[in-house]
């Protein structure tokens, strides 16, 4: 089947470029293939649902600049499209007076984001946004929004499809090849995908995809799973819409907090565990390969001595409920076992340099004419417009 663009992996990251490059030059022969029998079914679909606002991240960082454009855009593309969402505020509340200096840290960086109606708060106000919530000083962000990203990829498959674009489903990529002409073939499950440009879009597999082509990029994906409690449905009116901590500035996660669900349903967590399994959402999930990869790789050696008591505190989290709750209580002093309930998990694709180093920008390169998402964490769902925007500029030979 011959293509002019083929782009590998029906996330969020893969679904806004093709749809991107088909607004550029309509006309293309644009087709996604994605493994999975639907779109969104791996970190798009197990997300938290949160338009982020631009608040964590380094000023002129990529996630910086892509987030408060994105968020903007997103939400005037829900509103374009009939997509539910809800622009509900969070706040970030300091626990104690030690997370002030953080939290403080915080303000300046989304002040310098350009983060619309920001403003530091104290335990009063906090009471009458989230009169459940305890701290001792808070951020309010008003314009952080919910939204289901399965749901906007949804959207953003069927206009692919309305501009005469292709997603095919059940194709997975097992391998690619150049022809004698130098035009790419793709092949996978479903027989070969002729094309003139690939555009690598692979999630938890991105690394590996990466290599099928002959590149050999500096950092390996490793799995981290993010598990959640919900709260029942008599508890649900202890949160009104998104209650984070200060997070620890060392790592990539935002620490257990409260999501109001656009389904109306409270989640609670995540933590952060090593995943077994690439896409294992069971806490007995194990794939050898998957295992091997981690275990056989000396980056994940280094990060495991310098962060182990981090790391064993995550683990413990995760089979210990109590140690949950006690983590939540912290922002909820009112919590209980008794309100929480199962909810779900997700795996996020953390990129890891061999020296131990987390990768923290998105990391979007080209090799051997091929481009390559390597790293597309949070917020990427949020900035998946201008993510997509920018990989078309690049498949377009435009940047
Ligand atoms: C627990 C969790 C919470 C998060 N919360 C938020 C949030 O609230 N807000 C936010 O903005 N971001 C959030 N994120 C981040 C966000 O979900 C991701 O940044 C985003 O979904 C990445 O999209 P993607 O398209 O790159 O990856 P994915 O959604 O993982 O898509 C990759 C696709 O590639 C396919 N694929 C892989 N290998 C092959 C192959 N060989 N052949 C064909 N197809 C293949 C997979 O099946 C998959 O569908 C969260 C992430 C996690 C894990």
């Amino acid at each position: 089947m011959s293509n002019d663009v083929v782009i590998i992996g029906g996330g969020i990251v893969g679904l806004a470029t093709a749809l991107n490059v088909l607004e550029r030059k309509p006309g293309l022969k644009v087709c996604v293939l994605e493994k999975e029998p639907g779109v969104a079914a791996h970190q798009t679909g197990n997300n938290s649902g949160v338009i982020h606002s631009g608040l964590y991240y380094k000023p002129g960082s990529a996630k910086a600049k892509t987030c408060v454009e994105g968020a903007k855009r997103l939400i005037s593309f829900c509103r374009r499209h009939g997509v539910p969402h809800d622009i509900c505020g969070k706040v970030v509340v300091a626990a104690s007076v030690a997370e002030i200096p953080a939290l403080t840290e915080l303000f300046r960086r989304g002040v310098a984001n350009g983060v619309p109606g920001i403003v530091e708060i104290g335990p009063e106000r906090l009471r009458e946004i989230e009169p459940r919530a305890a701290g001792v000083k808070a951020l309010w962000v008003p314009g952080t929004g919910i939204v289901d990203y399965a749901v906007v990829s949804r959207k953003y498959a069927e206009l692919i499809e309305r501009a005469g674009g292709r997603v095919k489903l059940g194709a997975r990529v097992t391998g690619i090849r150049t022809a004698h002409d130098g035009r790419r073939v793709i092949e996978t499950t479903v027989g070969p995908f002729e094309t003139s440009r690939v555009v690598n879009c692979g999630g938890l597999h991105s690394d590996r995809i990466a290599r099928m082509s002959g590149a050999r990029p500096e950092a390996k994906i490793v799995p981290f799973r993010g598990e959640y409690y919900k709260l029942v449905p008599s508890a649900q009116d202890l949160v009104k819409g998104l209650i984070y901590p200060v997070p620890d500035p060392r790592f990539p996660f935002l620490g257990v907090h409260f999501t109001r669900l656009i389904s109306g349903e409270i989640e609670c967590g995540p933590n952060a565990v090593l995943a077994l399994k690439r896409e294992g959402y069971g806490k007995m999930s194990f794939s050898a390969r998957d295992t091997a990869d981690t275990f056989f790789y000396p980056g994940f050696w280094r990060l495991a001595a310098k962060h182990w008591r981090m790391g064993a505190g995550e683990v413990w989290r995760s089979l210990n409920k109590a140690a949950f709750v006690r983590a939540l209580q912290k922002l909820l002093p009112d919590i209980r076992a008794e309100h929480l309930e199962y909810g779900g998990a997700g795996v996020r694709a953390q990129a890891l340099l061999s020296n131990g180093a987390l990768v923290d920008d998105f990391n979007i390169v080209r090799d051997d004419g091929v481009i390559h998402v390597l790293n597309a964490p949070s917020p990427a769902a949020t900035a998946s417009l201008c993510i997509g925007e920018q990989i078309a500029a690049m498949v377009l030979n435009e940047a």
